[in-house]
């Protein structure tokens, strides 16, 4: 097979264990534009991103009616990068950071819908809320003030293991999490799932998952 034929067949495979109710991002993040377009012409239209100077590069060169997802740690003097194009900003772990987003998108008439991302590994992880804090954080003053940013779900992680049992509680605590805000009106997205474990996570009711490797190789981010 020829390498791009690889990526049409691969992207066929992931979305036949995909239900047509869950959202798929194509990760194609270190990957080059040849890739991406192959995707694309098999008729992939979501793509992630986790480095701002690679996204607007990729978002300048693709197609516009692509679909970009900022998946990443976003540091907040970068987010008026993104700004003017991004759909959705996955990993939302501070008001900081979401107060930033919404300057932005509010200079550029824009509103830009996040989620927030929720510390659901046992691992230690740098980022993400913890699950406890989450009810202050959505209901605080200074987020109903935010008029430029839609909070529309949850993102996850679950620890990298091959330990299934562990790693289905992970997911199955975060889509708890979820269930418990459902009476938010604009609560609609549960982010959970790469290639190493996305029939796990759609299995505990994820609405998104983020494949990258599965579709596109492994990465090589010595090149
Ligand atoms: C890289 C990345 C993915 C995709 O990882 P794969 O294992 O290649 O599917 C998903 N989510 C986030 C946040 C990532 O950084």
């Amino acid at each position: 097979m020829k390498k791009t034929d690889e990526i049409a067949h691969n992207l066929k495979e992931v979305k036949k264990k995909i239900p047509q109710s869950v959202t798929l991002v194509a990760v194609s993040k270190t990957k080059p534009i040849e890739d991406i377009i192959e995707a694309y012409n098999a008729g992939q239209k979501v793509f992630g991103e986790n480095k701002v100077q690679e996204l607007e590069k990729k978002f300048e060169l693709l197609p516009k009616d692509i679909t970009w997802h900022f998946i990443g740690h976003l540091q907040r003097n970068k987010v008026k990068y993104i700004a003017p194009f991004v759909s959705l900003i996955h990993a939302v772990d501070s008001l900081k950071l979401l107060k930033e987003i919404n300057k932005q998108a509010h200079n550029h008439n824009r509103i830009i819908d996040c989620l927030i991302q929720i510390k659901i590994a046992k691992e230690d992880t740098k980022f993400g809320i913890n699950p406890s804090a989450l009810s202050d954080f959505i209901q605080s003053a200074e987020i109903k003030q935010l008029e430029n940013v839609n909070i529309i779900g949850l993102m996850g992680m679950a620890t990298n293991t091959s330990n299934i049992q562990l790693i289905e509680s992970e997911f199955n605590e975060l889509k708890k999490l979820f269930d418990q805000f459902n009476h938010i009106k604009s609560f609609k997205v549960l982010s959970m799932g790469m290639s190493s474990d996305y029939p796990i996570a759609i299995q505990q009711g994820s609405t998104m998952v983020r494949v990258g490797s599965s579709i596109f190789g492994a990465r090589n981010y010595a090149q």
